[in-house]
């Protein structure tokens, strides 16, 4: 990075960074003197396969006006083949930067929410069910029957019609009651077991609300590059030239093939000549457009950008290298003794301390932390998988109040018939 300064500045003076830094060291260690030179065309080195040349540094490197490349150069085997690198410094992986998830409004209707559709129709059918079953029982159990004639001598109707036994349910449901009240043992138990089906109902209900009131729902549209390569609402776009791009370009797994064909034939392009560039595109495109970019990056965007954010995991693993020109040049006699400068400055936990340093301290950094860590928790509706033994319970309570129902009947069936041929027998 280029130094922010009020007076002019020459030479090394200029830039400051991880590299600057890291060449900084190597040199105490080694004993040599540098001048850092910034790359003419600006690119990372790209194999032009039509002409058979390489830009960037690689190409630097190749045409001898560069000892060495530093930079978060990826070590990859196409470069491998043109240069030489030494031992990483640096592992990191590809990933995706996208805006962070906003804040979805408050929803008109997010009383629903707690529990899943197919668990708010099982309900409804549970209820219409459950009310039918009890004016059914209550018709064939002969203690509902109407047992006395009123004050005139008519015979007073069963309580139990369709639509009392329907607002039966929903009193109970609603938790407020009803003024009447079944008293056969079958219909008792459809309505015990209702009621206990009504209190765990209403109670998971409550708690599953009282969760989603408190957390705030965020809306992420993309949690992973297959969200991405699923969809094209979202664009998404690499580095041009880079070993991002290069990725899905060779990759051989066909979510990244179509996300590649995808970003290939995007018009107008989605590849930038920068990560900046990438980034002012996610940043101004508020959600329309998303950055593959390689994880420290994105880990160093996102300590001072806290709109932006890392979206899913890394894709893969590589390494930053410092590239040196190929072995048959014989012109580096570097590379052997940096790869011990590397090693050692490794173990002394020099390169994390100026990992620290340059992502998360100077120039901005450390800026979101706090709000990073507080937005991950999220509350889910409650599914048949949550509840489903509680309709399972009721449909058994169903069943032995049916059988219930059953024995009613016969046991006054039977003590009607013995009562009637005792009076035929005390008649004779
Ligand atoms: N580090 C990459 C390279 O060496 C550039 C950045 C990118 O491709 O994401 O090409």
């Amino acid at each position: 990075m280029r130094k922010e300064s009020s007076v002019p500045l020459t030479g090394n003076d200029q830039f400051e960074g991880y590299a600057v830094d890291l060449i900084h060291e190597i040199s105490l260690a080694l004993g040599f003197n540098y001048k850092i030179q910034l790359v003419p065309d600006g690119s990372y080195g790209s194999f032009n396969k039509q002409t058979g040349e390489w830009n960037g540094m690689i190409r630097e490197l190749l045409e001898q006006r560069a000892d060495l490349a530093i930079a978060d150069l990826t070590i990859t085997f196409e470069r491998e083949q043109a240069v030489d690198f030494t031992m990483p410094f640096m592992n990191l992986g590809v990933s995706i930067l996208y805006r962070k998830p906003v804040k979805q409004p408050p929803n008109l209707f997010s009383f629903l929410s707690p529990l899943s559709l197919d668990v708010w129709i099982y309900m409804a059918t549970a209820y219409l069910g459950v009310s039918v079953l009890l004016f059914i029982l209550a018709r064939f159990t002969p203690y509902e029957w109407p047992a006395y004639a009123d004050a005139h001598g008519e015979k007073v109707e069963s309580q139990f019609t369709l639509l009392n036994c329907m607002w039966f349910a929903i009193g109970s449901l609603m938790q407020q009651g009803c003024d009447f009240l079944p008293k056969a043992l079958s219909t008792r138990m459809v309505a015990g077991m209702w009621w206990f089906f009504t209190l765990i109902m209403i109670s998971s209900y409550t708690a599953n609300l009282a969760a989603f009131l408190t957390v705030e729902r965020m809306d992420s549209p993309i949690e992973s590059a297959e969200d991405l390569a699923k969809q094209t609402r979202i664009k998404y776009g690499a580095l041009k030239g880079g070993s991002t791009a290069a990725f899905f370009r060779d990759s051989k797994i066909s979510t990244y093939q179509r996300m590649w064909s995808f970003m290939d034939s995007a018009r107008p392009s989605v590849f930038t000549s920068s990560n900046g560039e990438g980034v002012d595109r996610v940043v101004k495109g508020k959600g329309t457009y998303a950055f593959l970019m390689e994880s420290t990056s994105i880990e160093y965007v996102t300590e001072r950008n806290c709109e932006l954010t890392q979206v899913g995991g890394m894709l893969d693993t590589k390494s930053y290298g410092i590239a040196t020109p190929p072995s048959n040049l014989n012109y580096s006699p570097y590379r052997t003794a940096i790869n011990g400068v590397i090693l050692k400055l490794q173990e002394e936990g020099k390169l994390h301390i100026l990992k620290t340093r340059w992502w998360k301290e100077k120039r901005g950094g450390g800026n979101c932390r706090v709000e990073t860590s507080k937005s991950s928790s999220a509350a889910n509706e409650l599914g048949l998988a949550n509840v489903g033994g509680v309709f399972v319970v009721l449909m058994g309570g169903m069943g032995v109040a049916c059988v219930i129902a059953v024995c009613e009947f016969v046991w006054k069936s039977r003590k009607v018939a013995v009562e009637e041929r005792l009076s035929a027998i005390l008649h004779e």
